[in-house]
């Protein structure tokens, strides 16, 4: 039966493996996951798979505009111990070893298939310099043999990438079939099984477009859906708003699905915050390390070179070669909050630079290619400089570090606590001093059994949802989703026989997802002004009232970056008030029910990352969040994981440490 808005139609489906997102990680799961369903079939198991995502694969997820670079490539003569000494440095120290080496010794493979596919990635033949547009052809197809890719830094490669995620969609959905895939379809909450609280059985979710909810049950689930924009006050305003560094539709259902799910979180402290071009977003990367620019205060200085002391603060990570990101900021900040901005990248030196050593044939090409990293993956960036009449070799470029994101593929690390590979010698039991208040449920050391497996039986993730291991990037989130495609056909394989129970009826979670269309319909006509109403609060509103919270008590842009334990305890206090107020907000039709989920997911989150940042009693990313009570980076007592459970029938997080230990020798 069709459904109407007030009574949507219910479709139930049973698959073996749910992939939800259709991002990287999704797409690696997609192209992977085949084969080892046919090595499957072949032992006599018959599998089946079902990837939902949002919205439509081709343009969804961060790689949604494009992209300019691949940030993760090791390559023949580097060592992927070295890739996992960069990405504990980058994040202050306190990172997974065990899943930063796995990472970067398969890492490669997903890079060559996006070549395969036909990703034009720039190269060097004999001294000269190819890319997309240049490199030779034969027939309309690149030659790809020969030439070594063009490197913007030690792990990262230049692309012509405006098509990326087509490219690696196309793959995905060709492998996995069309029948296989459903999008426009919103999953609202994981459903746990009846038998087994610890266990996955099902998801919960909408269709965007028809007024239809989907309850799917599963044996196994890969939860991919991105990280989490938009629960700070964003620094765009009005119609603006929707710009913001990070893509404004990932909205934090991979860590708050995973939490209720029951799944242990880690470092859900951490944050990103960018520095990009102001207003635009623009990539700085290139410019940096392509073009040799550098960032200066508005009287010239470089801070960087300037403010170099106060990296001694904070040893090791501040005196690497390149220090962590974080501390990057803090020089900038301290210009800042001294008074001497705007920020600029000096982007007028640089190019006159070039012009010192280059022919100028060749100038002009690197001014295409500058023009060209903004075309691939940030156009509103081309906007901005077209609209204020930037000429870079004339006029320099205002930078700004951005309102904080949550994500644990770039240069981030808050997460799921996830299963790691069973042959780098990771620690197998718990040797932390507190490690007695680890709840008794969770498993102790780093790997239990199936790669990538959260602490909750049949539930997966890749990417961003993965913590304590940033720097995977693009190829190493499609690359992480492809370890997970080998793990769940393995879990599901070795389940064959056992029956997923959805431990709630259907009737109440169709009854939960539409409460804001009812909150809606039922009182819509107490007042004669459609958002004006005493019986709920529209979803807009709502995300205001959350972003307020968040900015002006948990160390946003409103503090520059501040915060201290009174001004949490505040904080605590306000989301409490926040989350039972939720429950009234409204949906005058699809596309508000989807802004009302989308700010469930956000609060919740919102919620982990206030909690964390209370737990723990230093500030260890300096320059994403201080921490002004305990304004030091403290090895003695927070060399430590801080990781935490959501209980969802309380409402309620118990947070916790876990011991870190060192896997390749930080001190090369
Ligand atoms: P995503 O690719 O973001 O995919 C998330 C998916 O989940 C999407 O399909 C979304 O539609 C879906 N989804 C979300 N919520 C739900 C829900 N509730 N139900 C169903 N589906 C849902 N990497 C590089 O290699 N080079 C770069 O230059 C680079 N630049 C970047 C610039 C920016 C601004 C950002 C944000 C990232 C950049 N990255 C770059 C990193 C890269 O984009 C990410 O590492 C990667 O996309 C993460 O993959 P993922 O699958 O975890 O998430």
């Amino acid at each position: 039966m069709a459904g109407t808005f007030g009574n949507p139609e219910v479709v139930q489906e049973e698959v073996d493996i749910l992939i939800i997102g259709g991002g990287m990680a999704a797409c690696g799961a997609a192209y992977e996951i085949m084969p080892w369903i046919g090595a499957a079939k072949d032992a006599g198991v018959d599998i089946t798979v079902k990837l939902v995502d949002k919205a439509a694969m081709d343009r969804s997820g961060a790689v949604a505009q494009g992209l300019s670079a691949i940030n993760t490539y090791i390559g023949p003569n580097q060592d992927p111990a070295d890739y996992a000494r960069m990405v504990s440095n980058d994040l202050m120290g306190i990172t997974r070893d065990d899943l930063a080496y796995d990472l970067g010794r398969n890492v490669d493979d997903s890079v060559h298939l996006f070549e395969e596919w036909g990703l034009p990635i720039w190269k060097t033949v004999n001294g000269e310099r190819f890319d997309g547009a240049t490199w030779p052809k034969e027939g309309g197809k690149l030659l790809k043999d020969g030439g070594d890719p063009v490197r913007s830094g030690k792990w990262q490669i230049m692309i012509n990438g405006e098509s990326y995620k087509w490219i690696v969609a196309e793959a995905a959905k060709k492998a996995l079939g069309s029948d296989n895939i459903q999008e426009r379809v919103f999953i609202v909450k994981l459903v746990n099984d009846a038998n087994d609280k610890n266990r996955v059985a099902g998801a919960v979710g909408f269709s965007t477009r028809e007024d239809k909810v989907y309850v799917y049950k599963f044996k196994a689930c890969l939860l991919v859906a991105g990280g989490c924009v938009n629960i700070f006050r964003p620094r765009s305003v009005g119609e603006g708003q929707g710009r913001a560094w990070y893509p404004v539709w990932n909205a934090g259902s991979t860590y708050t699905m995973a939490a209720e799910a029951g799944a242990e979180l880690t470092m859900m402290e951490n944050r990103f915050v960018p520095a990009r071009f102001k207003d635009g977003y623009g990539p700085v990367g290139a410019w940096f390390l392509l073009f040799k620019a550098q960032a200066t205060n508005a009287y010239g200085e470089v801070y960087m070179t300037k403010n170099k002391e106060l990296l001694n603060d904070y040893p090791p990570y501040g005196q690497a070669a390149v220090p962590a990101s974080c501390l990057r900021n803090h020089l900038m900040l301290k210009e800042m909050k001294e008074g001497r901005g705007p920020i600029y990248m000096d982007t007028v030196t640089a190019l006159a630079k070039l012009r010192e050593t280059l022919s100028p044939r060749e100038v002009k090409h690197l001014e295409a290619e500058a023009w060209e990293d903004f075309l691939d993956m940030c156009i509103g960036q081309c906007g901005i400089w077209v609209g204020e009449n930037i000429e870079p070799e004339k006029k320099n470029s205002e930078l700004m570090p951005t309102e904080p994101y949550l994500l644990g593929s770039h240069s981030g690390c808050c997460g799921i606590w996830a299963s790691g590979p069973d042959d780098v010698g990771a620690p197998t039991t718990e040797e932390h001093p507190d490690a007695a208040l680890i709840p008794a449920h969770l498993p102790q050391g780093w790997n239990w059994g199936y790669r990538s497996m959260t602490t909750v039986r049949g539930l997966f993730t890749a990417g961003d949802g993965v913590g304590a291991s940033g720097h995977k990037f693009s190829s190493g989130s499609h690359t992480e989703g492809r370890m997970c495609a080998q793990s769940m056909v393995k879990f599901v394989m070795d389940n064959k026989d056992w029956v997923p129970t959805l431990d709630t009826p259907v009737e109440t979670l169709v009854e939960e997802i539409y409460r804001p269309v009812r909150t809606f319909l039922e009182h819509k006509d107490y007042t004669t002004a459609i958002d004006v109403n005493p019986h709920y609060i529209t979803p807009r509103m709502l995300q205001f009232r959350l972003q307020k919270i968040m900015d002006e008590y948990v160390a946003g842009v409103a503090t520059y970056y501040t915060t201290n334990g009174h001004m949490l305890a505040v904080a605590e206090e306000k989301l409490g008030m926040l989350k039972e107020d939720a429950m009234k907000m409204r949906a005058k039709d699809l596309h508000e029910l989807l802004r009302a989920w989308e700010n469930y997911h956000r609060i919740l989150t919102a919620e982990a990352h206030m909690k964390h940042i209370q737990f723990r009693k230093e500030s260890r990313y300096p320059g994403f969040y201080y921490r002004m009570d305990y304004n030091l980076v403290d090895e003695e007592n927070w060399h430590c994981f801080v990781n935490s459970v959501y209980d969802k029938e309380t409402k309620t997080w118990t947070v916790f440490k876990r011991a870190h230990k060192d896997l390749v020798d930080k001190s090369k």
